[in-house]
C-alpha cells in the first residue's frame, strides 16, 4: 500500500510538472487577399490567434518593398529613377532580392526577366488573374516588338549598392515575389515562441515550417494540369521547405483552340512554348523556388534540370502529354501515391 502511495504520488508531481510546461495547440486557419493572389494559413500556435499578424506582414512587403504600382514601394521608388545617372540606392534587403534575382535572370540567360513587366502588361495578364478573360486579346506584333526594346536584365545594373536602369526599363518581381513572401514568413515565424507550425500558401508559393502536432510529414500536391481539380502526386517533407508552381493552368485565355498563358518567353514576348504545363520547384528558400519556377518554365526540362540542381534546387515538369519528368533529387520527396 505504502509502495502504490509513492508511486501515486510521484505521478501527479509528475503531472503537475508538465502541467506548467505542456500548453494547447490550436490549429488556426485563415485566407485572405494580399499581393494580388490568395493568401492561406494554417498555423499550429499556443495562445493567440496570430493570422492577422501574418496577413500584416505580406501586406507590408507589398506596400512597402515589392509593389511597382504603390508610388510608397521600393521597387516603384526605383522605377522611378529609371535613365538617371543617379541610381537608387538600395535598402539592404532589396539588395539581397535584387543579388539573387539578377543572378538567375544571368544563369538562365535571360529566361527569368525582372524587367519583363511592361510586356506582361500588353498582354493585360493581371485583368486575367481577375478572371475577366473576356477582355484578354492578343497584342499586335509591334507593340511588342517595340516592348522588347525596354526589357532585358542587361540593363539592369548592381554596383555598389546601388541600382541602375536604362531609360524606360522598369522593373516587376512578381514571378519571384510571393518566394519573397515565404522567405519574409519563415524569418517571422522563427521569432515566434508560441508557433510551433504552419503551412502557409501565397498564391503558387508554399511554404511548410517547423513538425505538427502528431509528427506527420507535409504532403504538397502537384495539381494535374488536364484536371486542375485533382493531384498528380504529391511532395512528402519534413520541417522548412518552399515550394512554387508556374503552370499554364493558371491564368490564360485561348483563341481558336491556342491557350495564352501567363508565362512569357523573354525571348519573344509571347507565352513560352517550351512543351510545359508545369513546374515545380523545391528549395530551401522561396526566392529562389520561385524565380527557377517561372525560369524552368521558359526553358524547358533539360536545360530547366540543369539551372535548378545548379542551385541546389529540385524540380519536377509536366509535359503537354502529361509526362512526368523530375531532377534525380526530386525522387526522394515525390511519390504518386497518398499515404
Ligand atoms: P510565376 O507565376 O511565378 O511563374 O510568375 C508569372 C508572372 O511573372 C506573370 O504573371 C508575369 O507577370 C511575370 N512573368 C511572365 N513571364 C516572365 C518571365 N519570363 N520572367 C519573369 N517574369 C515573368
Ligand atoms: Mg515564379
Amino acid at each position: 500500500m505504502k509502495r502504490i502511495r509513492c508511486i501515486l504520488t510521484a505521478g501527479i508531481c509528475a503531472l503537475a510538472l508538465c502541467g506548467c510546461s505542456v500548453k494547447k495547440v490550436e490549429i488556426y486557419r485563415a485566407a485572405d487577399v494580399a499581393m494580388g493572389t490568395i493568401i492561406s494559413q494554417v498555423l499550429y500556435a499556443e495562445g493567440e490567434d496570430p493570422t492577422r499578424q501574418l496577413q500584416r506582414l505580406v501586406q507590408e512587403l507589398e506596400t512597402d518593398s515589392l509593389s511597382w504600382r504603390l508610388e510608397e514601394a521600393e521597387v516603384a521608388k526605383i522605377n522611378a529613377t529609371a535613365g538617371t545617372a543617379k541610381g537608387w540606392l538600395l535598402s539592404a534587403q532589396m539588395q539581397e532580392y535584387l543579388t539573387v534575382i539578377l543572378d538567375v535572370a544571368e544563369k538562365s540567360g535571360g529566361a527569368f526577366d525582372p524587367t519583363i513587366g511592361q510586356v506582361a502588361r500588353l498582354w493585360n495578364i493581371d485583368t486575367w488573374a481577375a478572371g475577366r478573360q473576356e477582355e484578354a486579346e492578343i497584342p499586335a506584333a509591334a507593340d511588342i516588338q517595340s516592348m522588347l526594346d525596354f526589357t532585358g536584365y542587361e540593363r539592369v545594373l548592381l554596383r555598389e549598392g546601388s541600382l541602375y536602369l536604362e531609360e524606360n526599363v522598369s522593373l516587376d518581381l512578381g514571378a519571384a515575389g510571393k518566394g519573397i513572401a515565404c522567405d519574409r514568413i519563415a524569418e517571422w515565424l522563427e521569432e515566434q515562441q508560441k508557433i510551433q507550425a504552419a503551412v502557409i500558401s501565397v498564391g503558387g508559393s508554399i511554404l511548410t515550417y517547423g513538425t505538427k502536432p502528431d509528427k506527420t510529414q507535409w504532403q504538397v500536391g502537384i495539381v494535374d494540369p488536364a484536371d486542375t481539380g485533382n493531384y498528380l502526386g504529391w511532395l512528402f517533407l519534413d520541417g522548412q521547405w518552399c515550394v512554387s508552381t508556374s503552370g499554364d493552368y493558371e491564368r490564360y485565355f485561348e483563341v481558336d483552340g491556342v491557350r495564352y498563358h501567363h508565362i512569357l518567353d523573354p525571348s519573344t514576348g509571347y507565352p513560352a512554348d517550351s512543351g510545359v504545363s508545369s513546374v515545380t520547384v523545391l528549395s530551401k528558400k522561396g526566392i529562389l523556388s520561385d524565380a527557377l519556377s517561372t525560369a524552368c518554365f521558359v526553358l524547358g526540362e533539360e536545360k530547366g534540370i540543369q539551372l535548378a540542381e545548379s542551385y541546389g534546387a529540385e524540380v519536377i515538369f509536366v509535359d503537354k502529354e502529361g509526362n512526368v519528368t523530375m531532377s534525380s533529387g526530386m525522387k526522394e520527396y515525390f511519390s504518386a501515391r497518398r499515404f
